[in-house]
């Protein structure tokens, strides 16, 4: 039996961590036109989340003291990574105070939690992988207070670091305030796995870093976490995590879609939860939802081939990444001025930017049959160019979502000679519509059984896939009216697997 982190919602930027599920799952055959035909590798891949990597979490000098704090932030000038590049930008924080750091709807923020998750009663499995029986978390710092002291912090200070992940959420929670409620923002906690191995040999200690997530707890405590940067990863990428305000804000977009998308997240939690029930957990790895899977060594891993099965949970976390880069976008502005291209990390500069045509093998941003099917394979495999979006990543297919909805958008803008002034709260609109309509389109869906299990066994992710897309069409499809010429284009490049899908209802014209 495998552990989750005990959060019953886990969603994170997973930038590098991700291969999913289990079990074998019919493919149904998607037909289309314009498809690249690209072919995969089939298995023999590695997990990409190497468990007991030897990372250290980066240390930033300590914060100021309260006595020195700004009761009000005022103007902030901090290092933010623009387009392609870092640079000083003056911002207000007028109102905010940073004696300590609090912002309405963020709830209590802390800097340097201490959490040991240890791991017990462990056993190796034959494929290398640890099982552990029970689990044990213990708070060793529940996490400090942040001060703010200095309007012109030193980039690499804590100050400066929280202030740059801070600044998405604010900028979210500008843009819709009423649509998110966090109990808690964490910043840099060290959060680490320990495992104590069956012959009694030294337990291995793996801190959680490089990454953010969302979570809501079994009591409805609602946090995100931006975890520390590793030294390994800041010395392999220059490019600093936390000075891309559009992470924070893509986090907070979960919150958003946990509120109004409330079926669709149970169901997204709930139906992995019947997976895992009923799963061997020798197939069972999936990082990316915040699963942790145990390697014994990495040898024997190396040799593994993984399986997966892709369910409607899948699916539905594909819109759920989709729906939060939208959100994020919107909150930089829906522009590029905080974008540096999207979620830049090493090589990938545009696979995550919503903004972006194209992929980082220059290749148009596209839900293709080979895209469909790798997605639905049930062997996981890695692109076979590091440049190739890994469409096993929920949050690659939600990138071409978002893509293809802010196109949609910029035509209906542009087609309606709408003042750019209104762009901003007619694409929130827009964004909490779909949402709401995929939440009544999964209360609908034909499928629907007894139980969540039973839905996993017999529910079709391939039929759900496609009702969740249409929905994301319909929204901008008025009535009695048929799509206009330039937005059948975006539907043709962005989503041609749909053709064979679409071409007997209402969206038909288009092909
Ligand atoms: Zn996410």
């Amino acid at each position: 039996m495998y552990f989750s982190r005990s959060q019953i919602g886990l969603f994170c930027l997973c930038l590098f961590l991700g291969v999913s599920a289990c079990k074998k799952n019919p493919f149904k055959q998607w037909a289309g036109t314009n498809d690249d035909n690209q072919t995969y590798p089939e298995g023999h891949v590695g997990p990409r989340k190497v468990v007991y990597q030897k990372r250290t979490p980066i240390q930033y000098p300590s914060m100021c003291t309260k006595e020195n704090a700004l009761s009000d932030l005022g103007d902030i000038t901090l290092t933010i990574r623009t387009r392609e590049k870092e640079e000083p930008t003056t911002l207000s924080f007028a109102g905010i105070p940073g004696n300590p750091l609090a912002y309405k709807g963020l709830g209590t923020m802390l800097h340097s939690q201490h959490v040991l998750h240890t791991y017990k009663d462990c056993s190796v499995e034959g494929n290398g992988q640890f099982t552990c029986n029970s689990s044990e978390v213990k708070t060793l710092d529940p996490g400090k207070p942040i001060y703010i002291c200095d309007h012109n912090p030193k980039p690499n200070t804590l100050e400066h670091e929280v202030l740059t992940a801070f600044l998405g959420l604010y900028q979210l929670k500008v843009d819709f305030p009423s649509d998110f409620a966090l109990s808690e923002t964490l910043f840099f906690p060290l959060l680490e796995d320990i495992i104590t191995p069956p012959d009694g040999s030294t337990p291995l200690v793996t801190p959680l870093l490089d990454n953010a997530f969302w979570s809501r707890d079994g009591n409805g405590i609602q946090r995100i976490t931006f975890l520390p940067t590793s030294r390994e990863t800041e010395r392999q990428f220059p490019i600093k995590l936390w000075r891309q305000p559009a992470l924070g804000a893509h986090e907070g977009g979960h919150g958003i879609f946990s509120k109004i998308g409330a079926q669709l997240l149970t169901a997204q939690n709930s139906l992995r939860e019947a997976m895992e029930e009923k799963k061997d957990a020798t197939e069972f790895d999936d990082t990316d939802q915040g699963w942790i899977t145990f390697e014994a060594t990495a040898q024997a891993s190396a040799k593994q081939v993984f399986t997966r099965t892709p369910t409607m949970a899948s699916v539905i976390s594909s819109f759920n990444e989709g729906f939060a880069d939208i959100v994020a976008a919107i909150a930089m502005g829906l522009h590029m001025s905080y974008f540096s291209g999207g979620f830049e990390y090493g090589n990938i500069k545009r696979a995550r930017d919503p903004y972006s045509k194209t992929t980082d093998d220059q290749k148009i941003k596209a839900l293709t049959t080979s895209t469909l099917k790798h997605f639905f394979s049930t062997a996981a495999s890695l692109p076979p160019h590091p440049l190739t979006p890994n469409h096993q990543d929920t949050h690659t297919l939600g990138a071409i979502f978002a893509f293809t909805f802010l196109d949609l958008f910029r035509e209906e803008m542009e087609r309606e000679h709408v003042e750019e002034g209104e762009y901003i709260p007619r694409a929130r609109e827009k964004a909490k519509k779909w949402i709401s309509r995929l939440d009544q389109a999964y209360a609908d869906y034909p499928a629907r059984n007894t139980s969540d299990a039973d839905r996993v066994r017999s529910g079709n992710p391939e039929e759900l896939l496609e009702q969740l897309l249409r929905q994301m069409v319909l929204v901008y499809t008025p009535k009695n009216r048929a799509l206009s010429d330039k937005q059948c284009r975006i539907i043709q490049d962005h989503l041609p697997a749909m053709k064979e899908e679409w071409k007997d209802n209402v969206l038909a014209s288009c092909f």
